[in-house]
């Protein structure tokens, strides 16, 4: 036995299931068994593994002296154990222990599960399928569920007549049985148990495309098949270059992409059988936006990349899962910059990495990687830490070691331990061992410790001095002592060689380990961060960074958005006045790079709700000055030979001046474009369609609302129906914004209901409402919403920063706690108190900024 109760004992280990399911969808049961042949490492009368919510009817065991042993079982609901007794020992060796049991499909999302949808008919319709990661496959079958505990599948699944069935393997034999078939699917490769899927339903299949080999097909409720062209395209693209980069051939034997219209993340990389929402696979290529394009190539390619990174080499446990996400994260970019260069992926990777800044720089943050006890705790790691943070100092270290000697390291690291388990080191050992460089002191600084550094930069005789520090909203004793050793480039503003190609230029390459360190330097202005990947902010003396101002164009665009972005932390955290942020979105009239727009025009958002009411109009003209020269140089209507870039800048400078700028002219013309969209009589360029639905939401009323509701019903893509359902919560009206809310205990999904919740929350008009209705609503709404979720459906709360929110929210979430989300919730409490005094202290120096004056006419 283990001290640990939520650790297997080692003594008896799996290493093949047969696994037989027969679901009846109708009654929402499934029958099991399971054959799972195992090592007995030593003599044992009990064999522990993992069941939850499974009745266990009989448990049979062959041992390797050929005896067959009946067991007696007991179920352990609090550790999710099963414990098999048998009459005298198994003999050490192998043996065969055989389970039968059954169990509901239940709708949490997880385990085994239904997913329901109304059909061309009317008549609702059921799927039932699984998801397992990080802990429920126990809930669809006994097993070792832990990942270390490798094995191969071999499953078989009971189809119903009309049906079809998928699993991680291709089907390789069919029986047929009254009312339906059997379907045997090949025996996969040695995996973990998180990695297995079965799926039974009216899905349709298409005809499977051949790359290089590898058959690969999306799966999808019928009729969206239309929908699948894209998916199919960017996933042989990431076959393709994934097996390239890491120089193994794609692992399995087959790749089925599957649509699920219900499901609790954004998808899941099951080996060969990848789950997603519908909204990350299904896509009408010719009319949606670039954003809704790319979000699907970003998460095929991130689950393909898992193929790899995940299911052929595996975390040992749950502490390793922030490598596996962080891992595909920076994959996912690197195939999609390759897969269309002109949406320049890595500069917009920046927004990613902004938001992950953020909740880096408070004093709820937490290391990347940090010790998981039970697989709940696990929970906590899939979020912006894990993902953009984790992706993020990947790129940081790529840049710093040069990008052929870190994938030489990759490359080292997949092929030591295919089939195999690892824990973060490995990782980091295989990368130094291929590059000489000390890889593993660099990236423990900033895997095992939170936080960032921020760099200032100050200059002294014969070059600047460069002191690190940790970067908080709010200080700390601790911050004086905190260090990284940060990678880090610098390079001249313009180089002398190639004064016109800024980033062109060579960059010095430095490892900072001490509080301070001295750079030899002329007097050329310089630039620190060079490239813009190292994950610090910083801070120039003023001298300095006037000589940047005045030379932006030679910053490249990452670097671009790290001046705004930092300037705009600095003034969050009382480092820098907030004047100094306002003259600098001031000089962004030269500015087309949309991810910088985007940021400043956030940004723009927060003064927005701060300034004072009779201060708004004028700050709304001075944004109408600023993007409108701009909005108008692009035009309403997309350019020939114009790249899709500009064309989301034109998006966002046309969705800012119809709200935040309150230009009564593009808000009228936005609602004429809009009706004729409607009425078919016109088709706008798919990325203005989103800023017509954001500005129609904006001054929306009543009659409005419900057409947004009938095209949600009546949406032709996943993505016009969030498109609407998102807006839902934006309307200006509080009673439209409560029947959202209601909508979110009945007609919405519970798979989006935490981010419409979310949305609504952070509302201007309705927040405070919105809230008042969670609070009444708050066990039902969590028992409706996937746990997964629960800790986006605050997200909103940031912004609710009036005196009775500041009290009563806190307050009320202390005495409610959300056991899965209690860092998010702790993170998002510490924004609202860090913006709140940012409100408080910034009100007055808005309204001098932007005085009220005289009603528009
Ligand atoms: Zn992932």
């Amino acid at each position: 036995m283990t001290a640990d109760p939520f650790r297997l004992p080692d003594t008896v280990v799996p290493t093949h299931y047969d696994l037989a399911i027969a679901p009846d969808l109708a009654a929402s049961r499934f029958e099991g068994t399971a054959g799972i042949t195992v090592t007995v490492r030593e003599p044992v009368e009990e064999v522990v593994l993992n069941a939850a919510e499974l009745e266990i009817h009989t448990a049979l065991a062959r041992d390797a002296s050929g005896r067959e042993l009946v067991g007696a079982v007991s179920l352990d609901g609090s550790h999710e154990r099963l414990t098999v007794r048998f009459p005298s020992a198994l003999a050490a060796g192998e043996a065969v222990l055989t389970l039968t049991y059954s169990g509901a499909i239940n709708d949490q999302l997880h385990g085994f599960y239904r997913s329901t949808f109304v059909d061309a008919d009317g008549h609702e319709q059921v799927i039932a399928t699984t998801q397992f990661e990080p802990a429920d496959a126990r809930r669809a079958f006994p097993c070792w569920d832990e990942p270390a505990y490798k094995a191969t599948f071999a499953i078989s699944l009971l189809v119903p007549a009309g049906l079809c069935g998928l699993s991680n393997g291709a089907a390789v034999e069919e029986r047929a049985v009254d009312g339906g078939r059997w379907v045997r699917f090949e025996r996969t490769m040695k995996m973990s148990t998180y990695l297995v899927a079965f799926i039974v339903g009216p899905l349709v299949v298409t005809d499977p495309v051949d790359v290089d080999g590898v058959p690969l097909r999306v799966a999808c409720v019928a009729g969206r098949e239309r929908l699948s062209a894209f998916a199919l395209e960017v996933g042989a693209h990431a076959l393709r270059y994934l097996a390239d980069y890491f120089d193994i051939p794609y692992p399995a034997g087959k790749l089925d992409l599957v649509a699920l219209p219900d499901f609790a993340f954004g998808a899941m990389e099951n080996l060969g059988c990848v789950t997603f929402r519908e909204t990350a696979l299904l896509v009408d290529r010719d009319h949606a936006s670039r954003p809704e394009l790319e979000r699907v190539a970003d998460v095929v390619s991130h689950e393909i990349a898992h193929m790899w990174f995940g299911d052929l080499v595996t975390m040992r446990w749950w502490n390793g899962i922030w490598l596996n996400e962080a891992f595909a994260t920076f994959m996912e970019v690197g195939a999609v910059n390759d897969f269309r260069p002109e949406w320049d992926r890595w500069t917009s990777f920046s927004t990613e990495r902004g938001v992950a800044m953020v909740t880096d720089a408070l004093a709820a943050t937490r290391p990347v990687e940090y010790e998981v006890v039970s697989p709940a705790d696990a929970d906590g790691m899939f979020d912006v830490l894990t993902y953009q943070k984790g992706g993020a100092v990947l790129r940081m270290l790529e840049t710093y070691l040069g990008a052929d000697r870190f994938r030489a390291g990759i490359r080292l690291y997949l092929d030591r331990h295919r089939y195999a388990n690892t824990e973060t080191t490995d990782l980091w050992d295989a990368i130094e061992e291929a590059t000489g460089e000390p890889v593993r002191s660099i990236m423990d600084s900033w895997i095992f410790q939170g936080g960032y550094p921020m760099l200032s930069v100050e200059p002294v005789d014969g070059g600047v001095t460069v002191t690190q520090q940790r970067f908080r909203y709010q200080s700390h004793p601790t911050d004086v002592s905190a260090r990284w050793q940060a990678p880090l480039l610098y390079r001249p503003l313009r180089a002398p060689d190639a004064p016109d190609a800024p980033e062109a230029a060579g960059a010095t390459r430095t490892l900072l380990s001490e509080a301070v360190t001295r750079v030899a330097w002329d007097d050329a202005p310089i630039v620190v961060n060079a490239g813009g990947w190292g994950f610090f902010r910083t801070r120039y003396a003023p001298d300095l960074l006037h000589r940047l101002l005045a030379d932006l164009p030679a910053l490249g665009p990452v670097e671009r958005y790290n001046l705004v972005s930092d300037t705009w932390a600095m003034a969050l955290a009382a480092l820098t006045p907030l004047a100094d942020f306002v003259d600098l979105v001031g000089l962004l009239g030269a500015e087309r790079d949309p991810s910088v727009w985007d940021l400043a025009l956030d940004a723009v958002g927060v003064l927005y709700r701060v300034v004072p009411d009779d201060s708004r109009p004028a700050l709304s003209a001075w944004l109408r000055d600023l993007a409108g020269p701009v909005f108008a140089e692009l035009g309403w209507q997309p350019r020939p030979g114009e790249d899709e870039r500009t064309a989301q800048l034109r998006g966002s400078l046309l969705t800012t001046l119809g709200t935040l700028g309150d230009d009564r002219g593009i808000q009228k013309t936005a609602r004429t474009l809009h009706d004729a969209a409607l009425a078919g009589r016109s088709a706008p360029a798919p990325d203005l369609l989103a800023s017509l639905v954001s500005i129609v939401a904006w001054t929306g009323t009543e009659a409005d609302y419900e057409l947004f509701w009938e095209r949600i019903r009546a949406a032709a893509t996943p993505q016009e129906e969030v498109r609407y359902l998102f807006r839902l919560a934006a309307f200006p009206d509080p009673a439209l914004v409560l029947r959202t809310m209601d909508a979110t205990n009945s007609d919405i999904r519970t798979q989006n209901g935490a981010f419409v919740i979310g949305a609504a929350l952070a509302n201007r008009v309705a927040g405070r409402q919105a809230w008042r209705w969670l609070v009444e609503h708050w066990d039902q709404t969590l028992a409706r919403i996937p746990v997964n979720s629960h800790g986006r459906l605050l997200d909103g709360i940031v912004r609710l920063t009036d005196p009775d929110s500041v009290q009563e929210i806190p307050a009320f979430l202390a005495a409610h706690p959300i056991p899965s989300a209690t860092k998010q919730v702790a993170q998002l409490l510490e924004r609202q108190r860090i913006n709140a005094a940012f409100a408080a202290r910034e009100r007055g120096p808005l309204a001098e900024r932007f005085p009220a004056g005289p009603p528009e006419s």
